[in-house]
C-alpha cells in the first residue's frame, strides 16, 4: 500500500485538507502517517476509529519511508526539510501548499481544472515536486479558465480582498479576538442609543487604535480596517504576494515568463474565509456578456457565473455565500467605460482553503495514486 505522510494537518489548510480527504474517502487504499513539528509522539487525528500517533516531522529517516508526502506546514519547513530528504536519497513525491518551491525549475504548480495537461506531462517526465499555487491567483484562474482556454486575455490588473484565514490559524483567531475585544467594551446602551451614532463610531475607532487591541500576529488591526500589504516588501513597490500574480499565472499556464502581464494590489480584509479579486481585464477582442457567460460556465464544473445585477451579486457573489463551497463565483462582468478598448471588470470570489489550497493537493495525491 502507498505510504502517505501528512504534515501540517492541524493548521488552517491542513484541517480543510483532512476534512476533504475524509469526505472523498481518500484514506481508503493508502497507509496514512501524520507528522508534527511540535508534538511528535502525541495524539494525531482519529480516522475511521483509529487514533494516529504523531511522528516527528523533523526526522528525515521517518519521512524517507513515505512514498508521497503532503505538507501544509509552511515555507520554512519546506526549505529546511525537502533538500535534506533529497540529500538522504529519497525518491518519493512531495506535494506542498507553501510557496517556497513554486518557482523552482523542478516544480509543477498544480491546478488540474486549468492545467491538467501540464501536470500529466510533468508526471510523465519524472517530476516529483508538485506545489499548490498562490490562493488568490488560483481562484482567479479557476474563474477565468474559459477566457484563458480561448486565449482572450491580453493583460490583467488584479486587486485582491484576502481573508484572515489566508494567513493561517493564529491569524484568523486574532481577527475574531479583535472583534470580541471591541464588543466587550460596548454597553447595550451605547449600541442601542437612538441619538447620534458619532459617539459610538468614535469609541470603536479608539478601541481599534488602542494598544490593548490584539495584533501580535497581523501587526495591525484588521477588524474595522484593512492591511494594504501581504507578504514581504520586494523594494520595488511590489509585495511578494503581488509579484506572485504574474510569475505564477504564466507558470501555471505553461507560458513563457511575462506572456500574460499581471499586476495589482493585494489587500488583507476582515473576512473570515474566502478571497475575492476585482480584476480589470484587457481582452484581445470584444466579448458580450452572453459569450462571457458561456465561456466561463463551460470551462469546468466548479465555476458559478453570477449575472451582473445587484440582486444576484449581493446574494451569490460574497464570501458569506461562498465559504465552504467548491464553487468559485465570477460576476460583475461589464465593459469599463474608459475608452473603446475591450477592457472589462470582473469579480471572482472563492474559498481559498478549498480550491486555493487543499483541493489541488488532494487531487494531486489521487492523480499520483492512479499512476504509480
Ligand atoms: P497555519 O494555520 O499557521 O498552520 C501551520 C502549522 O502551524 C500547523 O501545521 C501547526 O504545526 C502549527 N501551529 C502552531 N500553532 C498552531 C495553532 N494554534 N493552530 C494550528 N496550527 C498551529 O498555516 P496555514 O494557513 O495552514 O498555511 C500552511 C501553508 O499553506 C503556508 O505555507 C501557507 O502560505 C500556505 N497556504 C495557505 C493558505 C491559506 O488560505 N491559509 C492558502 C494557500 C497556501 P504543528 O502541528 O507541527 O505544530
Amino acid at each position: 500500500m502507498t505510504q502517505v505522510g501528512i504534515i501540517g494537518w492541524r493548521g488552517m489548510v491542513g484541517s480543510v485538507l483532512l476534512q476533504r480527504m475524509l469526505e472523498e474517502n481518500d484514506f481508503n487504499g493508502i497507509s496514512a502517517h501524520f507528522f508534527s513539528t511540535s508534538s511528535a509522539g502525541g495524539h494525531g487525528p482519529v480516522i475511521d476509529g483509529i487514533r494516529y500517533t504523531l511522528k516527528d516531522a523533523h526526522s528525515i529517516e521517518a519521512l524517507a519511508e513515505m512514498d508521497i508526502i503532503i505538507t501544509c506546514q509552511g515555507g520554512e519547513y519546506t526549505k529546511a526539510i525537502y533538500p535534506a530528504l533529497l540529500e538522504y536519497g529519497w525518491k518519493g513525491y512531495w506535494i506542498d501548499a507553501a510557496s517556497a518551491l513554486r518557482m523552482d525549475e523542478r516544480a509543477c504548480i498544480i491546478l488540474d481544472p486549468v492545467n491538467r495537461k501540464n501536470i500529466d506531462r510533468a508526471v510523465n517526465d519524472g517530476i516529483k515536486l508538485f506545489v499548490g499555487g498562490n490562493c488568490s491567483i488560483t481562484l482567479s484562474l479557476m474563474g477565468l479558465a474559459g477566457l484563458i482556454n480561448a486565449d482572450l486575455i491580453e493583460w490583467m490588473s488584479v486587486m485582491t480582498y484576502q481573508s484572515a484565514s489566508g494567513a493561517g490559524a493564529k491569524h484568523v483567531r486574532e481577527l475574531i479576538a479583535q472583534s470580541a475585544y471591541i464588543s466587550q467594551h460596548l454597553s447595550p446602551d451605547e449600541l442601542e442609543n437612538p441619538g447620534s451614532v458619532l459617539p459610538l463610531v468614535n469609541k470603536v475607532s479608539e478601541l481599534i487604535r488602542s494598544d490593548k487591541m490584539p495584533i501580535d500576529n497581523f501587526g495591525a488591526p484588521l477588524m474595522g480596517s484593512i492591511i494594504p500589504w501581504i507578504d514581504s516588501d520586494l523594494g520595488d513597490g511590489n509585495s511578494r504576494e503581488e509579484w506572485k500574480g504574474e510569475a505564477e499565472t504564466n507558470k501555471i499556464l505553461g507560458l513563457p515568463v511575462g506572456t500574460i502581464p499581471v499586476n495589482g494590489l493585494c489587500i488583507r480584509v476582515g473576512v473570515i474565509r474566502c478571497h475575492s479579486a476585482a480584476i480589470t481585464l484587457k481582452l484581445k477582442r470584444e466579448v458580450s456578456e452572453a459569450e462571457f457567460e458561456a465561456l466561463v460556465t463551460h470551462s469546468h464544473p466548479w465555476v458559478n457565473y453570477v449575472p451582473n445585477n445587484k440582486e444576484a451579486s449581493v446574494a451569490q457573489l460574497t464570501p458569506a455565500h461562498i465559504s465552504g463551497s467548491l464553487q468559485v463565483g465570477i460576476g460583475r462582468f461589464k465593459k469599463m467605460a474608459l475608452n473603446n478598448d475591450p477592457i472589462y471588470s470582473v469579480l471572482t470570489v472563492g474559498d481559498q482553503l478549498l480550491w486555493g489550497a487543499a483541493e489541488p493537493l488532494r487531487r494531486m495525491l489521487n492523480i499520483l495514486l492512479n499512476r504509480i
